[in-house]
């Protein structure tokens, strides 16, 4: 049993929609049935969307979604983003976009949104919480694409009711993450376990760690995970 989820946690995609209490079926999900915002990112090599970590993975750049159904025989990646519908509702673009806009102008708290990472095919990381502080349009090639920006969330800025989700770690990228699986194979290096796995620093974060070298991170099951943490804390 795994308990609370924190970031680092590897889950399978089964997991992570029972996580969230629901299918989660596209990359942005504004305000689900539980009223939390969710974002799926994968800034693989050949992934769709051109996601980025900047300042020490204390930032997410995350693109909007195209438009699934453009017209005229165009292909989505040949057409702008759009923010509402043909019958003048909002898309998810447009939903982030004014969540983003009313922060800006001051008339609303930062959405927070829960981060997942695809890093192999059915296997997911949890990168954290993040506020919802930024939003607008850029070329892309020749067409129009909506940015987000997502600042990891720090504690004071933090709703109440989201503070005891928050466990306060940077991002690790994504390349990290990868050559971290490849070099631990996928289990724990202490037991091999293959199931409830988590990104460790050994040296935590808090205590001067780097998230940006596979070095200081290893993979440990949820057992040898808190074994540790009782020990540091
Ligand atoms: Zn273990």
């Amino acid at each position: 049993m795994r308990g609370a989820i924190r970031p680092g946690d590897v889950i399978s995609y089964f997991e992570m929609c029972a996580e969230e209490g629901s299918s989660l079926r596209r990359g942005m999900n504004y305000q689900l049935r539980r009223k939390t915002t969710v974002i799926l990112m994968s800034v693989r090599p050949g992934a769709p969307y051109k996601d980025r970590v900047e300042e020490n993975g204390r930032v997410l750049i995350y693109e909007g979604h195209d438009n699934p159904r453009p017209t005229g025989g165009m292909s989505p990646k040949e057409v702008d983003q759009v923010g509402s519908n043909p019958d003048g509702s909002a898309t998810q673009n447009g939903l982030f976009a004014n969540a983003a806009n009313g922060y800006k102008s001051g008339i609303r708290e930062p959405e927070v949104v829960r981060v997942y990472e695809k890093i192999k095919t059915g296997i997911w990381v949890y990168n954290g919480l993040f506020l919802l502080t930024n939003a607008w349009q850029e070329e892309s090639g020749s067409r129009s694409v909506f940015k987000f920006r997502l600042e990891l969330a720090n504690q004071e800025r933090l709703p109440a009711a989201s503070a005891t989700m928050l466990e306060q770690s940077r991002i690790i990228p994504t390349a990290v993450k990868l050559e971290v699986w490849r070099r631990d194979g996928g289990r724990c290096v202490m037991c091999n376990a293959k199931d409830n796995l988590h990104f460790d620093h050994i040296i935590p974060y808090s205590k001067g760690g780097t998230s940006m070298d596979a070095k200081n991170i290893q993979l440990l099951c949820v057992r040898h995970n808190l074994e540790k943490r009782d020990k540091i804390e």
